[in-house]
C-alpha cells in the first residue's frame, strides 16, 4: 500500500518538470523523453482540426491507447477537453478520468501540460495514471471500514449507513431500529477470557440472525451491542414480535468449550415516525431505549414523550379488561386448505377487538399487552371456549361432524400461567366437541422457556386428541432435540419465508429445509401467507400439505367462513 502510494506521487511529479521545461525537441528527443516516464503518456500536436501524436511512449501503447492520433481513444474522447485547454492560456490542467465499460473500468487521473506563453505552438504532453488498483483498494478499504472483523456483520459505521441508503428520511415510518445488549456479557469475558467472549459473540450472531427476517438487517454496533433494522409490515406490533423471538433464541444456553452459559440481553426499541429527520436519530433512541430496558427488565419503545404512552399502554389494558369481560372481543376463521384438493381442512380462529372509540386494533398489537398483564389467560380462555362454541354451531347447522378442525392460539405466556389441559378438555366438554376436531397452535418460544413443563402439557393434550401444531417454524431458535421428542404433529412455516419466497433462493432453500426435517420428523406442513396461485402451486409440488393465506380467504365472520365452508367443500 505505502509502496504503491510512494510510486503514485513519484510518477504524478515526473510529467510535470518534461512540460514545464517543453522543449524545442525533435520528434526523436521527445519520444526518449517520454519514454523515461513510466506512466502512459503522448506529445499531441493541433494542426487545425487535426490531432497528430508527435510521440506517445511504451505504457501509453502497452494500455491501448494508440499510436496514432486518429485511431486514439485518447483523441476521441479527450479531444475536446484537449483542444479546449490548447486554446486556453492554462499551462496544466489536471482531472479524473474513467475509461472502459463498466465491468472492465479503468480510472486514470489525466494530466495536460504545455509550456506558460507557447499558445501558437498547439501542442501539449498528455499523460496518464492508472488509478484503477488503487481505487479498488480504497473500496475494499472502506468495505473492510464498514465490517465487523469478528462477526463479519456491518459495525456502527456500517449500520448507519445501510440506514442511510435503506431509509430516506420520508419513508422512515415503516422501520424500526432495535439496539439490543447483553447482560452480564463483561462476566464472562472476566471470568472465561476474551476468547471464548468472542466465540459467545459469534454464536449470539449467528442466533440472533436466525431470530430476524431475510430482509432485516443485524450489526454489531460494538461491544455487547447488537443493532436491528427492521421493516414494519404490520406496525409496531412487528418490532416487539421481534423482541419476544430474540429473548427466545436466547433461552438455551450457549455452550463455549466445556461450560453452559446462559446469557440475557436487554432490547430498546426506536420507531421511525415524521417528525424524525435524520435516521441516525434512531439509532440513538433506541440506545436510549435500551439502557431503560436493563433497568426495567423489559423490552422498551423509545418516545419522546413516555409519560402519554404510559398512560396509553395502561389505558389500553384497563379497556381490553372491560373487552374480555363483556365479551367484546370476537373471533375471525381463516381456513386452512388442502394444497393438494383445494378442501378446506380446518379454520384459525384469530381474536379480533374494536375498541371503545371504535377503532379495530390487530392482535399483534393488543396480545403483547395481554401478555404483559396477565390479561392472556382470560383472553386465551375465552378464545378457546368460543372456538369450541363456534365449531359445535358449524355443526348442529350441518346436522353432525361438519367437516373440519379449528385451530386455537396458545401464547407461550399463558402456557406458563394456566392450567392448560384441563381449560381445554372444559371447553370441549361444555360444547360436546370431540379432542380430534381441535389444532392447538404453540410456538418455539413456548418450548424453550420450560421444555420440561411444556412436554407435561403437550403429553396431556395429545390424550385429548387433539393436533398439536408448531406456529411461525422457521423464526424462533428450534431445537431439533426438542422437535423430535416432543408430540408435534405439524409445522406452520412462518410467513416471512412464505411471502416473496419466489423471487428469493435463500427463502426457497429455508422452505425446503423445513419441509424434510417435517418429512423425516413425520410432522406434516403448513405454509402461511400464501397470497398467489403461483406460490401455492409451487408448494403444493415441494411436498407442503397444507396452505393459508390470503389467496384462500382473508379471516372471516364465523357465519362466513362457514358458508366458504358450504360453497368450498361442496
Ligand atoms: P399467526 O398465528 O401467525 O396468525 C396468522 C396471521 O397472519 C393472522 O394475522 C392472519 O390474518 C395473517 N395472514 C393470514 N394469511 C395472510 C396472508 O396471506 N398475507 C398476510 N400478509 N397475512 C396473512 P392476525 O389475525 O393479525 O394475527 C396476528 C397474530 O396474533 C397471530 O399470528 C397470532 O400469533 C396472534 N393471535 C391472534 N389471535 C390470537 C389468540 O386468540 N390467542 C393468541 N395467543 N394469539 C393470537
Ligand atoms: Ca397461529
Ligand atoms: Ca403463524
Amino acid at each position: 500500500m505505502v509502496s504503491r502510494k510512494a510510486r503514485l506521487a513519484t510518477s504524478r511529479s515526473v510529467p510535470d518538470t518534461p512540460a514545464a521545461e517543453a522543449p524545442p525537441f525533435g520528434p526523436q528527443a521527445s519520444s526518449i523523453v517520454l519514454d523515461l516516464l513510466p506512466v502512459p503518456a503522448a506529445l499531441v500536436d493541433l494542426n487545425g482540426d487535426r490531432f497528430a501524436f508527435e510521440a506517445v511512449n511504451r505504457p501509453f501503447r502497452m494500455a491501448g491507447l494508440g499510436t496514432v492520433a486518429a485511431e486514439s481513444p485518447v483523441i476521441r474522447l479527450l479531444g475536446s477537453r484537449i483542444r479546449g485547454f490548447l486554446e486556453s492560456d492554462e499551462t496544466h490542467l489536471e482531472f479524473a478520468w474513467q475509461f472502459g465499460d463498466e465491468v472492465d473500468c479503468r480510472y486514470f487521473r489525466v494530466m495536460f501540460a504545455r509550456r506558460a506563453g507557447r499558445r501558437s505552438a498547439l501542442r501539449c504532453l498528455v499523460t496518464l495514471v492508472d488509478q484503477t488498483a488503487e481505487l479498488r483498494t480504497e473500496h475494499s478499504l472502506r468495505r473492510e471500514m464498514m465490517t465487523d472483523s469478528l462477526t463479519g456483520l456491518p459495525n456502527r459505521a456500517g449500520f448507519s449507513d445501510m440506514l442511510e441508503n435503506a431509509v430516506g428520511a420520508d419513508a422512515i415510518e415503516g422501520y424500526a431500529v432495535l439496539a439490543v445488549n447483553l447482560d452480564r456479557f463483561s462476566r464472562v469475558n472476566a471470568c472465561m477470557g476474551a476468547l471464548a467472549g468472542d466465540e459467545l459473540l459469534i454464536s449470539l450472531a449467528r442466533r440472533l440472525k436466525g431470530a430476524l427476517r431475510g430482509r432485516d438487517v443485524l450489526a454489531r454496533m460494538g461491544g455487547d451491542e447488537f443493532g436491528i433494522l427492521l421493516t414494519l409490515d404490520d406496525g409496531p406490533g412487528d418490532a416487539l414480535h421481534v423482541a419476544k423471538r430474540i429473548h427466545a433464541a436466547l433461552a438455551n444456553p450457549f455452550r463455549l468449550s466445556d461450560f453452559e452459559i446462559r446469557v440475557e440481553c436487554s432490547i430498546g426499541v426506536a420507531l421511525g415516525s415524521h417528525d424524525i429527520e435524520d435516521p441516525e436519530d434512531l439509532i440513538r433512541h433506541a440506545q436510549f431505549a435500551v439502557k431503560r430496558s436493563k433497568k426495567s427488565g423489559r423490552t422498551e419503545i423509545y418516545q419522546a414523550r413516555t409519560f402519554d404512552i404510559a398512560r396509553e399502554q395502561f389505558g389500553m389494558e384497563t379497556e381490553l379488561r372491560r373487552a374480555i369481560d363483556s365479551g367484546k372481543l370476537t373471533l375471525s376463521f381463516q381456513p386452512i386448505c388442502d394444497l393438494a384438493s383445494g378442501r378446506i381442512v380446518s379454520f384459525e380462529a384469530l381474536a379480533r377487538w374494536t375498541n371503545e372509540q371504535g377503532v379495530r386494533l390487530s392482535p399483534s398489537e393488543f396480545i403483547p399487552v395481554a401478555e404483559e398483564s396477565g390479561l392472556i389467560v382470560p383472553l386465551g380462555r375465552w378464545a378457546m371456549e368460543e372456538a369450541a362454541r363456534t365449531l359445535a354451531e358449524w355443526d348442529a347447522t350441518a346436522g353432525g361432524d361438519c367437516g373440519v378442525k379449528v385451530a386455537v392460539n396458545l401464547s407461550a405466556i399463558q402456557l406458563q400461567r394456566d392450567q392448560i389441559a384441563p381449560m381445554v378438555k372444559a371447553a370441549l366438554d361444555t360444547h360436546g366437541v370431540s379432542g380430534t376436531r381441535l389444532t392447538l397452535e404453540l410456538t418455539e418460544s413456548a418450548i424453550v422457556t420450560d421444555p420440561d413443563r411444556i412436554a407435561q402439557t403437550m403429553k396431556a393434550l395429545k390424550d385429548l386428541g387433539t393436533t398439536l401444531a408448531m406456529d411461525d417454524f422457521g423464526t424462533g431458535y428450534s431445537n431439533l432435540a426438542y422437535l423430535q421428542r416432543l408430540p408435534i404433529d405439524l409445522l406452520k412455516i412462518d410467513r416471512s419465508f412464505v411471502s416473496g419466497m419466489l423471487a428469493d433462493r435463500d427463502k426457497v432453500a429455508i422452505v425446503r429445509a423445513i419441509l424434510s426435517l417435517a418429512h423425516a420428523l413425520g410432522m406434516e406442513t403448513t405454509a402461511e401467507g400464501i397470497e398467489t396461485n403461483e406460490l401455492g402451486q409451487t408448494l403444493a409440488a415441494l411436498g407442503c400439505n397444507y396452505g393459508q393465506g390470503f389467496l384462500y380467504a382473508r379471516p372471516l365472520e364465523a357465519g362466513d367462513a362457514y358458508a366458504l365452508l358450504q360453497e368450498r367443500n361442496a
